[in-house]
């Protein structure tokens, strides 16, 4: 459903993503892991239309072009993003925020079908409509972000790092809610720096170092994958590279991201 392929995108001379390529299918969820600075936030935004990408990136939803859209017109295509840090508007109650949602056309007639999915997913926000969502605590908050995004009647949700700040359990339980989600029938893509959490519920993992992917397979295979283990010890990212001790065929992607590590340590740029 959306395909992505060749994604670059740079700040200035900064080289933020290269030859990025990924899948996310209806009803699934793919997530991608990789340490502060990877390029993930970078991905979400590309994708989005929030920032420009390179010439020769092809982003497709269901068969038609989006990249180079302004961002409410990829909106309208059938994508929502939950940023980082949620960007709820704390001074509105939970129903304005829903309400701010459902402004894309694609979501008008489907006002009601929706708030009965978001209420049956987060029944906190049913019994607290009229609350100031500044006043709500971090998970819930996380919930409005969520259930906000879902208003404009995504085909695709991508959340960037919905777990930061969130206890274990309200992580478990926002990553559970997830997955209802995606059996809800939308596709998901999930950036993630919580890899043990976010592996549980996915089908499909990407890793990215220094902008470009190192790896990809099935989020099973990775969750078991003593590499991916290590690097992700505890549950979140290391600074210390994967790619090298991965033993996934990655062909010309691994070519390019050992070529950028390379480069690193000779301390060019
Ligand atoms: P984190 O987990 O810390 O949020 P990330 O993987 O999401 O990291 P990005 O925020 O996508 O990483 O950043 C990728 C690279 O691009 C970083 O080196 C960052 O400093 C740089 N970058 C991001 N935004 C900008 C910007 N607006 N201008 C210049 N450089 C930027």
């Amino acid at each position: 459903m959306l395909e992505v392929s060749n994604l670059g995108v740079r700040y200035g001379r900064h080289i933020a993503l290269q030859g990025v390529s990924l899948r996310v299918e209806k009803g699934e969820i793919s997530v991608m892991l990789g340490a502060n600075g990877a390029g993930k936030s970078t991905l979400l935004k590309a994708v989005a239309g929030i920032v420009p990408s390179e010439p020769g990136t092809q982003v497709r939803m269901n068969g038609r072009a989006i990249s180079g859209l302004e961002a409410h017109r990829i909106v309208e295509q059938g994508i929502a993003l939950v940023p980082e840090g949620r960007g709820v508007f704390g001074d509105l109650s939970v129903e304005e925020n829903l309400a701010l949602g459902a402004f894309a056309k694609r979501a008008r007639g489907t006002k009601q079908s929706t708030l009965q999915l978001i209420f049956g997913l987060f029944p906190r926000l049913a019994e607290r409509k009229r609350q100031q969502v500044r006043t709500m605590s971090g998970g819930e908050q996380q919930m409005v972000a969520i259930s906000r995004a879902l208003m404009s009647r995504p085909d695709i949700l991508m959340l960037d790092e919905p777990s930061l700040g969130l206890s274990p359990l309200l992580s478990k339980e926002l990553f559970r809610s997830l997955k209802t989600i995606a059996e809800s029938g939308y596709g998901i893509l999930l950036v993630e720096q919580n890899a043990k959490l976010s592996l549980k519920i996915a089908d499909r993992g990407y890793l990215i170092e220094n902008g470009a992917i190192a790896g990809e397979d099935t989020a099973d295979n990775l969750r078991h994958n003593p590499a991916v283990l290590s690097a992700y010890l505890g549950g979140r990212a290391s600074n210390a590279p994967i790619s090298t001790a991965l033993p996934i065929a990655l062909g010309d992607v691994k070519a390019i991201a050992d070529s950028i590590k390379n480069i690193d340590r000779s301390g060019g740029h």
